[in-house]
């Protein structure tokens, strides 16, 4: 974004972080909230007919994997110190979140199954059928967390923030829309190449009988 040091470039960035939508990052009771996007089926400008695809689509698990995968690349680039989270009912808005990295305590990991563990010394991995050893490892393994009643710019009128602060938290709130954006058109573009066909599956189930002796 090129925007010039002017009091109305200030003013712009003012009003455009001050309007944008804002939804609860916990539950409503928490007053706490955050830059975030109506993602409704019905809220989506859709024809009626992509509609109810999308709505067939919406119990199906598969439908969402490009669109958590593209949130968890935002969470990526911003080294989960920003994410996106769905709230409200059924998941109807798209949220953002801050939130962090921590070490996980572990302090061995597996040379074969690669499982990490919290035990110090090398020794032999405790997990059923490996044979690996337990190695130290060479440095944390970071954890993503999220602050879940953690707001952002709540009741703000960003009156004492400069140019920069600014234009910061701008690019920050333009990555989350487009992100939304492109999460919103993978999923509707899934729900418009695929149908929904009912399958049999076998499930396997354990009874137990009398066996003569
Ligand atoms: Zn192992």
């Amino acid at each position: 974004m090129n925007m010039t040091e002017s009091p109305r470039s200030k003013q712009k960035m003012r009003q455009l972080l001050k309007e944008h939508f804002r939804y609860h990052t916990g539950n409503s009771w928490n007053r706490a909230t955050s830059y975030a996007r109506n993602i409704k089926v019905r809220k989506l400008g859709l024809d009626r007919e992509t509609e109810l695809k999308c709505y067939d689509m919406l119990d199906i698990p598969e439908s969402f994997d490009e669109f958590s995968a593209i949130l968890h690349d935002f969470a990526i680039r911003h080294d989960y110190a920003w994410q996106i989270g769905q709230n409200g009912r059924s998941g109807g808005y798209l949220v953002l979140y801050q939130g962090g990295k921590k070490d996980s305590g572990h302090k061995t990991c597996c040379t074969d199954c690669f499982i990490p563990t919290w035990y110090e010394t090398r020794q032999p991995c405790h997990v059923e059928g490996c044979s690996g050893t337990l190695e130290l490892l060479r440095g944390p393994l970071w954890q993503p967390f999220t602050y879940p009643g953690r707001g952002t710019d709540d009741d703000c009128d960003y009156e004492s923030w400069s140019h920069e602060d600014l234009r910061r938290r701008l690019i920050l709130v333009k990555d989350f829309d487009r992100t939304c954006d492109l999460a919103v058109e993978s999923f509707i573009h899934f729900a418009k190449s695929h149908k929904i066909t009912e399958e049999e599956v076998m499930v396997p189930k354990t009874v137990k009988v009398a066996v003569a002796i």
